[in-house]
């Protein structure tokens, strides 16, 4: 039951003070708090902002990334089901927003990202997805971090153009029988323009309607552009473009991010844009 520790852990341990800057950080301010095991390796390595508009297929990434580094894959969307579902006392506070249909303020949505890391599985790291939104999310993020020490490893922005986002988002169609997705270019349906698994008739959602996905992109731009240079001024700011083949993304953010998180030191000579 309680073998967590026994489990070879302490091995962790000795990769701090590896490259200077991740060491310095990892353990300052720990030794008052004793009797907890657990929180020597608390490094944090492979802490990881992922930025990218809705549609540049940011989920997908943040999934295989996580996988790859061996860090939780951590989604706004599932921080706030898991909170509710667990009934802290944040995850209440937000119910109640989410119920009268209001937006959850910022503090709650960052004192439950703050709970979720906290978890055992963050210990090296994680992959944050669909969060931070706003430099105030994002200002906060790093004040919940510098507490214990750590700081974001890596912000790594994903870039589509908005006309190739339009493109795929007002694409895509849904069987509204059997759920089924299609794209009217990359993945079409029959002849007959019906669902070819059920013959029932497709629809396109709402926030898939060209106009929408338009203003979705307005207001991420006008709050992610900040973001940006926020990282970017911290020197963990990194970039990667979104390709139309799956793969090709991948292999792009799985360099990026070993550059990135190989060279701590070499904050800000890279991913200028320039070469
Ligand atoms: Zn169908």
């Amino acid at each position: 039951m309680m073998n967590d520790s026994s489990k070879g852990q302490a091995g962790n341990a000795g990769n701090a003070g590896q490259a200077g800057h991740v060491g310095q950080a990892g353990n300052a301010g720990q030794a008052g708090q004793a009797g907890n095991a657990g929180q020597a390796g608390r490094g944090g390595r492979f802490n990881i902002v992922l930025l990218g508009a809705p549609g540049a297929g940011k989920g997908t990434q943040a999934g295989l990334i996580a996988q790859r580094y061996g860090v939780p894959h951590i989604s706004t969307g599932e921080i706030f089901r898991d909170a509710m579902k667990a009934g802290t006392p944040l995850g209440e506070a937000a119910k109640a927003y989410v119920e009268s249909g209001g937006l959850v303020p910022d503090d709650i949505t960052v004192g439950m990202v703050d709970e979720r890391l906290k978890k055992g599985d963050a210990a090296d790291g994680f992959v944050l997805d669909g969060f931070p939104r706003t430099l105030a999310q994002a200002e906060a993020l790093d004040g919940r971090l510098a507490a214990s020490g750590q700081k974001v490893a890596v912000a790594l922005n994903i870039h589509v153009e908005d006309a190739d986002i339009v493109r795929r988002l007002a694409g895509r169609r849904m069987c509204k029988a059997c759920q089924k997705p299609y794209h009217v270019v990359y993945n079409p349906p029959g002849k007959d323009g019906a669902c070819g698994a059920c013959g029932g008739e497709l629809i396109q959602r709402a926030d898939d309607e060209e106009s929408t996905v338009r203003e979705r992109l307005a207001v991420y731009h006008s709050k992610t552009a900040p973001l940006i240079e926020y990282y970017r001024e911290r020197g963990v700011f990194a970039e990667a473009m979104g390709h139309e083949i799956l793969d090709e993304t991948t292999q792009e953010v799985y360099d990026v991010l070993a550059k990135a998180l190989g060279g701590v030191g070499e904050a800000g000579s890279c991913c200028g844009g320039g070469s």
